[in-house]
């Protein structure tokens, strides 16, 4: 048989695993359902969600991770107000606008990218309380949230104690936390805490669960753990094109992904895969790494001959950051060949 075709330019290149399409299969076998979110695998992907956090959350599904963030942070803020985040967020580079479309002109706050956190991605709390004093008056958007992305975009994870300082920065100033978890659960593997510890345990108030990049088919879960704060949501998303009639093709495979913790198995192999593509990385002349990955993905600098080389070869990949920076993501199937395949190749052309 064929080794599957796989790549390293985003985790959403890869298919959906076994146990979301087998649920997927279940939820279309049994004939005509209630729609909107009225059946009965979106009540009981809900509880599992409830079980999974410890806590009586209140969970809604998107078709994708920009309207998760976008709308999430809509729910928190109004127009005047503003959100703070990291300069590499993908709610500040990636999402075409839509946190400040969907809330009407809420406008982001980019941290400065200076310290040694934030060239790993991260926000810290000096960066919200410099953002937060700087203006007080009329003329500026009132911040009101602070939105960090766990795991980064740049593949680090913010420990328990770094969310919660950031939780503390953000309560001095009546700031709510917003966490976008596109890759929450390679986080939670990498930090082995429980998804509350990081959460609303550490001051989390909303966060965006991501499915598919860990194997959903399409989906992602917002989380409200704040009940106050998630009042009308159900409206947003619907007027957003974000609900889906047929729901249940949403929260079923949610339902296979929960049962028997396959989320975290899943990112568990993600990221391990992530450590032995980095370890061969490092074994390289040439190729420079640029930290260790905590999660799975995986960062490196190289000549422009050799990103050349490696295209030639038909390796996809993104090279995003600027000065020669690719991206190398590893998924819940990366499969040991595919990684040493890519660091033979790399032997060959970066020689
Ligand atoms: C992939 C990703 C998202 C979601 O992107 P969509 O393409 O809209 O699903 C959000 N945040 C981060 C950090 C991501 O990597």
């Amino acid at each position: 048989m064929d080794t599957p075709h796989q790549q390293f330019a985003s985790d959403n290149y890869a298919g959906t695993c076994p146990e979301a399409l087998e649920w997927f299969l279940k939820a279309n076998g049994s004939g005509h359902e209630p729609a909107y979110g009225d059946d009965r695998w979106t009540e009981r992907s809900s509880n599992m969600f409830r079980e999974l956090f410890g806590i009586d959350c209140d969970v809604y599904y998107v078709f994708n991770g920009t309207a998760a963030n976008s709308l999430a942070l809509a729910s928190l803020c109004q127009s005047y107000h503003s959100v703070i985040c990291s300069p590499v967020a993908h709610v500040e580079t990636d999402e075409c606008g839509g946190p400040e479309f969907f809330s009407n002109g809420s406008k982001l706050l980019v941290a400065e990218g200076h310290s040694e956190a934030a060239q790993r991605g991260k926000l810290t709390p000096q960066a919200v309380e410099t953002l937060v004093t700087k203006r007080n008056d009329i003329h500026y958007p009132r911040p009101k949230v602070v939105s960090i992305t766990q795991a980064t975009e740049l593949g680090t994870v913010y420990s328990v104690d770094e969310v919660r300082a950031l939780s503390w920065a953000a309560q001095k100033h009546q700031l709510k936390l917003h966490m976008d978890g596109a890759r929450f659960a390679n986080a939670v593997a990498h930090l082995e805490c429980t998804p509350a510890d990081i959460t609303w345990k550490a001051g989390v108030d909303v966060l965006c669960f991501g499915g598919t990049k860990n194997g959903l088919p399409v989906g992602e879960a917002v989380i409200f753990f704040d009940k106050a704060l998630s009042q009308d949501f159900a409206w947003r998303v619907k007027q957003a094109g974000q609900l889906a009639s047929k729901m249940r093709f949403i929260s079923a495979p949610w339902v296979g992904m929960l049962e028997n913790d396959v989320w975290l198995r899943n990112a568990r192999h993600a990221n391990q895969m992530a450590q032995r593509l980095y370890s061969g990385m490092r074994a390289i002349p040439g190729v420079q790494v640029r930290h260790a990955p905590q999660a799975n993905g995986v960062f490196a600098q190289l000549s422009a001959l050799t990103i050349a080389a490696l295209r030639d070869r038909g390796w996809k990949f993104y090279e995003f950051i600027a000065g020669g920076g690719c991206r190398f993501m590893c998924a819940w199937d990366t499969s040991e060949a595919t990684v040493d395949a890519l660091l033979s190749d790399l032997r060959k052309v970066s020689a």
